[in-house]
């Protein structure tokens, strides 16, 4: 397996591509995340990896999105993108996840890539703009990856999209990207209507016939002004999706990503262990991408590192959360988020301005906190690739306390959790 995986990359990306991708995301991708334990250590903090939303607008309506992509347009400009993007390259950061909205909207976005070209971007798309002159631009900057977003086979994924057609375009733009020889992932926010179709050997197998190199399957989360919870996975189906990615990882010829188990199976949380945090298309500096609460900016006067050093609200986000579960917080406790919004006097970050209420309306439920049912990594590779680089970084064995756990499954009866869910975000 491991061979078929290095000759598909040997054979079916660019060579200047791959050798890109090994040095920044490989060897500069480990240098920040060494760079982010010494910091640790030291008791100083800035996460190795962050994501930005860079504008706020989207050409699709997607259920369960937090986004408000209707509302008047909001974006990063290019001056303050560089500026975030050169003062985490100061402290080691290397890779940068874009996001939206839908990143492509941004006019600068390819004039910011091609600026930086010392550091790796990975790009959150539904694919639509992706044209053959973009992913020529994208082929000549060498250092992006589109993260393609499909939802489901054309009717499903058209359904939750908000029109027709969308299924179409995306995997138009997903050919367009490899046709240009760029390095492709496709991802997908797994939920009750498309478990069926995607988590199986079968559409695998197709994203690899078709030259998609990684995979990426979040878990819906009910989220946002409609968090449409009937979609939402039951912890069954969590524990058959885990089950499924270590599997494929073990057996398939294509990375699988996920980012919420350390080698072991056990489970965690990126923005609580510091990994990542997230900055919106206003500037906030928020934990992640659906906790839309902040309490400081990338336009603040201080430099980012001092803000990431003295941030109390996102410290505080770390620890509190951290000492009540391993799972994600806005599942399983969104009435944390509320108390540290008002001991912190975080504000709200979203357009519509209704962020504390949806936390009070979300019915709590298990994420991928499946305290028993923790499976461990098969895959030698990815076992070691995590004991290094993608844990804890001892978060939880400084603060998470088993006694103070709340389990969501025993406060929902069996019916109502079938019917709580939400879909993703593109
Ligand atoms: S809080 Fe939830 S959505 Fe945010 S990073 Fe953690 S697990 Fe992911």
């Amino acid at each position: 397996m491991y061979l078929r995986m290095a000759r598909r990359f040997a054979l079916e990306t660019d060579k200047r591509l791959l050798a890109k991708a090994v040095w920044m995301l490989g060897v500069k991708g480990l240098r920040s995340v060494h760079r982010h334990k010494r910091r640790l250590k030291k008791g100083e903090f800035f996460p190795p990896f962050l994501y930005m939303s860079v504008i706020n607008s989207c050409n699709l309506r997607c259920q369960g999105c937090w986004v408000d992509v209707a509302a008047k347009q909001h974006k990063i400009e290019l001056d303050a993108a560089t500026r975030t993007i050169e003062q985490a390259k100061e402290m080691g950061n290397s890779f940068f996840g874009i996001l939206g909205g839908e990143p492509f909207m941004h006019k600068d976005l390819l004039t910011l890539f091609e600026r930086h070209r010392d550091v790796y971007f990975q790009v959150f798309t539904n694919g639509h703009f992706i044209t053959d002159d973009v992913a020529k631009r994208l082929r000549d900057c060498g250092n992006v990856t589109p993260l393609i977003s499909v939802e489901g086979s054309e009717i499903i994924s058209d359904t939750r999209r908000g029109r027709d057609g969308v299924y179409n375009q995306t995997m138009a733009g997903i050919e367009a990207a490899l046709r240009n020889k760029l390095l492709v992932g496709v991802c997908t926010s797994v939920c009750k209507s498309n478990i069926d179709d995607l988590v199986t050997d079968k559409w695998v197998d197709r994203l690899i016939e078709m030259g998609v190199m990684y995979c990426w399957f979040h878990i819906y989360r009910p989220v946002g002004p409609e968090p449409n919870p009937q979609l939402a996975l039951s912890s069954e189906e969590q524990r058959r999706v885990r089950q499924f990615v270590v599997d494929t990882r073990a057996t398939k010829p294509i990375v699988v990503i996920d980012a919420y188990h350390d080698d072991a199976g056990n489970a965690l949380c990126p923005a609580v262990t510091g990994f990542t945090h997230h900055v919106g298309p206003w500037g906030d500096i928020e934990p992640c991408p659906v906790i839309q609460l902040a309490t400081e900016s990338i336009h603040d006067d201080r430099p980012l590192k001092d803000t990431f050093n003295e941030s109390t609200f996102l410290k505080d986000f770390r620890e509190l959360t951290a000492g009540e579960t391993r799972g994600c917080v806005i599942m399983e406790r969104p009435d944390l988020l509320v108390e540290l919004a008002e001991k912190h006097g975080a504000r709200d970050t979203t357009a519509r301005g209704g962020v504390i209420e949806e936390l009070k309306n979300v019915s709590p439920r298990r994420s991928q906190y499946q305290p028993g049912d923790e499976i461990p990594e098969r895959s030698l590779v990815y076992r070691w690739a995590k004991k290094y680089a993608f844990n804890d970084f001892g978060t939880y064995a400084r603060h998470f306390d088993a006694q103070r756990y709340q389990d969501p499954d025993d406060k929902v009866d069996a019916p109502e959790l079938v019917q709580i869910g939400e879909p993703s975000r593109r």
